[in-house]
């Protein structure tokens, strides 16, 4: 129901701060992964409340690059399990999503015979999906990612990280909001800019069929072909 990702500063408090800030809209669960470029991860879910999720992280869980979700479940009970962030089999992989993958059944028998789900969601084929193709074509992230989501049919923002090269969050858009706010050595990714006016101001609307390629200080937008795409920045005259 809503996402908010940041990388390149310490992004815990950043991504609740952005989740809580989203609550209004309505949620079942809720879930955070945050990677410190330094070989930590931490990834943690909780049913209900994002008070119970603050609840149940560690001290140290902290990194500069994190993705947050809150749910509105669609496809599986609001379950911890069902919380996203969800991963990969081969541990690679992370991925929030708020939509609805229409084929996710259809790409499940197609492409994922024999591997191991966690969970009953629509959004967990995706991030095992993108793995796959990484690891059987030998591609990158992003290439793998490209190619998963011209396979796929629905409503969707995608945050996406392949924790062997963390500083990286790579985003889709199709039908679902999805606004990219640009910082100072930073830059942050969330369903609506409300919710990170505290962070910036400026701001990058996606058009469907967008991805992205989003590090600190760096942001390269393609279509699903990997043709590069030009989006303008706006300034938001709206205070938090
Ligand atoms: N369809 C996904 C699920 O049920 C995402 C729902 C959402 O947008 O929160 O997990």
């Amino acid at each position: 129901c809503g996402i908010v990702g940041v990388v390149g500063k310490p992004a815990r408090e950043v991504v609740l701060n952005g989740l809580k800030n989203l609550e209004y809209r309505g949620y079942d669960s809720a879930g955070i992964y945050l990677n410190d470029l330094q070989g930590h991860e931490y990834l943690t879910k909780a049913v209900g409340r994002i008070a119970n999720l603050e609840e149940k992280m560690t001290p140290e869980e902290e990194g500069t690059t994190g993705i947050g979700h809150t749910r509105w479940a669609t496809h599986g009970h609001p379950t911890v399990e069902n919380a996203h962030p969800h991963y990969s089999e081969d541990g690679r992989f992370y991925l929030v999503h708020n939509g609805v993958i229409e084929n996710y059944l259809e790409l499940k028998e197609k492409y994922l015979e024999g591997v191991d789900f966690k969970s009953e969601t629509d959004t967990e084929v995706i991030v095992q999906l993108v793995a796959k193709i990484a690891k059987d074509e030998k591609l990158p992230a992003f290439e793998a990612f490209k190619k998963t989501l011209k396979l796929v049919k629905g409503s969707y923002a995608f945050l996406l990280v392949d924790n062997t090269q963390p500083d990286h969050i790579y985003i889709a858009k199709n039908k679902s909001p999805m606004m990219l706010g640009l910082g100072d050595g930073f830059n942050i990714i969330a369903s609506d800019a409300i919710s990170v006016l505290d962070q910036t101001k400026t701001f990058i609307a996606l058009n469907d069929g967008d991805c992205a390629d989003v590090t600190k200080d760096a942001i390269e937008i393609q279509d699903y072909d990997g043709n590069k795409v030009e989006r303008e920045a706006h300034v938001l005259d709206i205070d938090p």
